[in-house]
């Protein structure tokens, strides 16, 4: 396990954190977005969906649970099981159909899902810092330490 803790002092920081880890990202790859409400699980997501190519909003699918990006050359899930009631109710809605070699998963709350979600490849964890956030970046496999590596910029 390998990981770096960072300072993101205002939003545009948090956008580019995931746009570089974006820039990186293979298929296949499982990112865990860990934080309270409002820490910026969301802004990383846009930030990363953007880089690929994704154009304009993006919002957490709260009660859809999962929203899915087709871009130009990645299928990218991005989940928010912060509603899910039940972890079990992952199995219902096909979740390993989701996580496949030809996707990433991007994935808010997934403590909530704990035991139906695969192992992730890189956790990130947001927390309050003053008026930023910081965040602890964890990799769990080779794809992960990839992603830790390209994060020199910051
Ligand atoms: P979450 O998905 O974790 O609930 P959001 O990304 O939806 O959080 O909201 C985060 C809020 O915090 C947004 O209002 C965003 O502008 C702001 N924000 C994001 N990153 C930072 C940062 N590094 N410093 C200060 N504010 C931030
Ligand atoms: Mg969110």
């Amino acid at each position: 396990m390998k990981e770096r803790t960072i300072q993101l002092a205002n939003e545009e920081q948090t956008v580019a954190l995931g746009r570089t880890i974006a820039m990186a990202c293979k298929q296949g790859a499982v990112i865990n977005l860990y934080g309270d409400l409002g820490a910026g699980k969301t802004t990383f997501s846009r930030g990363f969906l953007q880089a690929l190519g994704h154009q304009g909003h993006v919002k957490s699918p709260t009660y859809t649970l999962v929203e899915p990006y087709e871009l130009a050359d990645r299928h990218v899930f991005h989940f928010d099981l912060y509603r899910l009631a039940d972890p079990e109710e992952l199995e219902f809605m096909g979740i390993r159909d989701y996580f496949s070699d030809n996707s990433v998963c991007l994935v808010e709350w997934p403590q909530q899902g704990k035991g139906f979600l695969p192992e992730a490849d890189l956790e990130i964890h947001l927390t309050y810092q003053d008026e930023g956030r910081q965040a602890r970046v964890v990799a769990f496999s080779t794809t992960g330490e990839s992603l830790l590596e390209a994060l020199t910029v910051f």
